[in-house]
C-alpha cells in the first residue's frame, strides 16, 4: 500500500532547490500597494504564473525526473494530466532526454494537448468517461518498463513544489500567513514542508474551490474524503480527493483549508490584471480569492500568495473578466 511510503521532509526541499538551479526560473516575489490597501495587510506575492511552462508543476516534475537511474531515463517516464502537469513532464523529459508518455482525455483543450505534444512528448488519449486513466496509465507503464510520475502523491513532486515557499520565506522574509492553491495538495504540502522548517510561525492555509471541497471535509473527518469531479473555473483544482502523501502533512502543519468561489475568482482574476499586470489562471487565483474573502484576520500582518499558474487561453480569460460563461 502507498501508506507506508516515508513521507517527504524539508531536506528533499532544498535537496529539490540545489537540483532545479540553473534549470527552473526563481521567480518574482511581487509587492503592491493597491493590494495592500485592499486587503489592509502587507502582501507577498510568488509568481509561479511566471514560471517555465506557465505552472509551478515544472518544479515537481523535474525534480522527479532528474532523480532517475540510468535505466529508467532510457525508459522514459509515464503519467495523467489533462493540464498543467503533462506539460511540465513533457518539458522535463525534454530537458533531460528521458523519453515521456503522457495520457490525456480526448476531450482535453487543444492548446494544453498541442503544447505537450510540441515538447515531445507521445500524447495518448482516452476517454474520461468510460476509462480509467490510472489503470492504463500503469498497463502503459509496465509493457514499455516505463516509470509513472503522479501529479501530486510522490515524495519528489512534493519536495520540488515546496522550493516555491522556500524561494519566498527566503526573499520575504518571516510571514504570518501564507495562502495557496489547493488540489492534490502536491503544492500546499511541499509549502507546509518549507513554513514547518523556516517560518514555524506562519499559518499556512490551503485554498480550494468551493464547489469542491473535499480537502476542508478531509480535514474536519480526519481521513481522506473522496467526491465526484466538481465544476468549477478552477480546472487545476478538480481533483477528488488528497493524496496518501499529502494529506497526512497537511493535516499535521496547515492551519485549516478555505474555499473561494467562481465568483470570487473571476473577481481576483480582474484585479491581477488590471491592478498588477499579471494573466493568472482560475485556479492561480484561489489564494488571492481567500486572502481577501475567506474572513481569517490579517489586519497589519504579512501574508504570502502563491500565484500557482498562468496558464489559461486568451479567449476564455477575456470572456471571464468580462463576465462571460467561461
Ligand atoms: C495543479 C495545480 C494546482 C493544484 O496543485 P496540487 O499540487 O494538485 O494541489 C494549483 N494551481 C495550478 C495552476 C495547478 O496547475
Amino acid at each position: 500500500m502507498q501508506t507506508d511510503r516515508p513521507l517527504p521532509a524539508f531536506e528533499d526541499v532544498t535537496a529539490a532547490a540545489a537540483r532545479l538551479r540553473g534549470h527552473a526560473h526563481r521567480t518574482p516575489v511581487l509587492r503592491s500597494a493597491t493590494a495592500d490597501a485592499r486587503a489592509g495587510a502587507k502582501l507577498f506575492f510568488k509568481c509561479e504564473n511566471l514560471q517555465r511552462m506557465g505552472a509551478f508543476k515544472f518544479r515537481g516534475a523535474f525534480n522527479a525526473l532528474s532523480r532517475f537511474t540510468p535505466a529508467q531515463r532510457a525508459a522514459g517516464v509515464a503519467t495523467f494530466s489533462s493540464g498543467n502537469h503533462a506539460q511540465a513532464v513533457a518539458l522535463s523529459a525534454r530537458e533531460l532526454g528521458i523519453p515521456a508518455a503522457i495520457l490525456m482525455p480526448l476531450d482535453a483543450p487543444r492548446l494544453k494537448m498541442e503544447a505537450t505534444r510540441g515538447y515531445g512528448a507521445e500524447v495518448i488519449t482516452y476517454d474520461r468517461y468510460t476509462q480509467d486513466r490510472e489503470a492504463l496509465t500503469r498497463e502503459l507503464a509496465q509493457a514499455r518498463g516505463m516509470t509513472v510520475i503522479p501529479p501530486y502523491d510522490h515524495a519528489d513532486v512534493i519536495a520540488g513544489q515546496g522550493t516555491a515557499a522556500l524561494e519566498l520565506f527566503e526573499e520575504a522574509g518571516p510571514l504570518d500567513h501564507l495562502f495557496v492553491p489547493l488540489g492534490g495538495g502536491g503544492l500546499l504540502a511541499g509549502s507546509a514542508l518549507a513554513a514547518r522548517a523556516l517560518a514555524p510561525g506562519c499559518r499556512v492555509w490551503g485554498v480550494e474551490p468551493e464547489a469542491g471541497n473535499d480537502g476542508q471535509q478531509s480535514m474536519a473527518r480526519g481521513e481522506i474524503v473522496h467526491i465526484d469531479t466538481p465544476r468549477t473555473i478552477a480546472d487545476g483544482a478538480q481533483t477528488q480527493h488528497l493524496g496518501q502523501l499529502t494529506f497526512p502533512i497537511i493535516r499535521r502543519d496547515c492551519a485549516g483549508v478555505l474555499t473561494a468561489t467562481d465568483a470570487q475568482l473571476v473577481a481576483a482574476m480582474h484585479f491581477m490584471a488590471e491592478r498588477m499586470k499579471l494573466l493568472v489562471e482560475p485556479t492561480g487565483c484561489l489564494g488571492l480569492a481567500a486572502a481577501l474573502g475567506a474572513g481569517v484576520p490579517l489586519a497589519g500582518q504579512r501574508v504570502g500568495i502563491v500565484l500557482s499558474g498562468g496558464n489559461v487561453d486568451l479567449a476564455r480569460f477575456a470572456s471571464l473578466v468580462t463576465g462571460g460563461p467561461g
